[in-house]
């Protein structure tokens, strides 16, 4: 079995930018991730908010992080870890085919967007229904669509969607968004968004595909109907710590809790990005994380190998 200083779980900006640190250190380091580059900044049409790159596609961003990792040589097995075990002296970090030993791990397999859970809403996927703009926009060409939520990713969402739909109405369970403003504007001044506030999704319906959704305004408690060809749903993202929670502790939403320096509860395991307790997830707080938790690690392996610089 092949023995690393560090095994990176997770190819999003904390996994890649965890590799870069951690290789720049002289560590033997490995990155496991099911898609690399991989994550979610892949499926979004513009960052504007990383310093130092005006505006550039998630996906540039995250080749351009790639190429800075492959300049260093770090290997890459394209595969989901399915189980960390926990020994004496480090870790065995399994996926369906092959096995990993490493002395430390960096948990960076940051979060999925979550279900609503409307009627219909399961039959609908792939069918009308969709967690992903950049992916399915253009499916949706001068169509009328709808989209869920009024956070962030709703309403940087919409700001994509808005460039293909010939209407978009936007359904949000607040009086208000929660979004910076500047995208906010954007959204509430196009005349082809309606948005319908204190509104739920009940259900969606159609023959084949998508056809239209019953809403209900909670204050007044009146339902209705609109016709749409597409749902997009962005009501939040949930954690993917399933691998290690039952050797970390997490909060009750499932993310990682670590200190500021990000060591998890269990010794030798570290966490960074989307999957770490925290109040704002983007890709400049991930890669921030993710250098102080590749600093964190070598110095954990340092010590274990009593080369520690102290
Ligand atoms: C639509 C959208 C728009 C966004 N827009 C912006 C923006 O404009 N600006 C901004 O700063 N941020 C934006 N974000 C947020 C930003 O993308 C995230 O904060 C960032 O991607 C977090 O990086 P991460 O590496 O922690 O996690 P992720 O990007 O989620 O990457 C984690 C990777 O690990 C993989 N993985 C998970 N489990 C395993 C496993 N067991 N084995 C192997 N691999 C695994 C995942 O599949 C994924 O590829 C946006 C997010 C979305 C969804």
């Amino acid at each position: 079995m092949q023995e690393y200083d560090i095994i990176i779980i997770g190819g999003g900006p904390a996994g890649l930018t965890a590799a870069i640190y951690s290789a720049r250190a002289k560590m033997k380091t490995l990155i496991i991730g099911d898609m690399v580059p991989g994550g979610q900044t892949m499926l979004t049409d513009r960052i504007d908010n990383y310093p130092g790159i005006e505006s550039i596609s998630g996906m540039d961003l995250m080749m351009n992080m790639y190429k800075q990792v492959e300049t260093l040589n770090v290997p890459v097995v394209t595969k989901k870890a399915t189980e960390i075990i926990q020994e004496e002296k480090g870790f065995i970090i399994k996926t369906k085919t092959e096995n990993f030993k490493a002395l430390s791990v960096i948990i960076a397999t940051g979060a999925t967007y979550k279900f609503l859970g409307a009627k219909g809403e399961k039959e609908f996927g792939g069918r009308g229904v969709s967690y992903c703009g950049i992916c399915d926009a253009p499916f949706f060409k001068d169509k009328e669509i709808a989209v869920i939520g009024g956070g962030d990713t709703a309403v940087y969402e919409t700001v994509h969607l808005l460039k293909y739909a010939s209407k978009i109405h936007l359904i949000h369970r607040k009086d208000r968004l929660r979004a910076t403003k500047i995208m906010q504007d954007k959204v509430i001044q196009s005349p082809k968004t309606d948005i319908h506030w204190n509104s739920v999704l009940e259900e969606i319906s159609g023959e084949k595909t998508v056809e239209k959704i019953r809403i209900k305004n909670v204050k007044t408690e009146v339902s209705s109907e609109i016709k749409v060809d597409g749902v997009f749903v962005f009501v939040g993202i949930q954690p993917l710590s399933g691998i290690v929670n039952d050797i970390v502790t997490i909060d009750k939403k499932g993310y990682i809790l670590t200190d500021q320096e990000m060591h998890s509860s269990c010794k030798g395991v570290f966490a960074c990005g989307d999957v770490r307790a925290k109040a704002l997830r983007q890709v400049s707080t991930a890669v921030g994380e993710a250098a102080a938790a590749a600093f964190s690690a070598q110095q954990y392996v340092e010590k274990l190998k009593g080369e520690a610089y102290l």
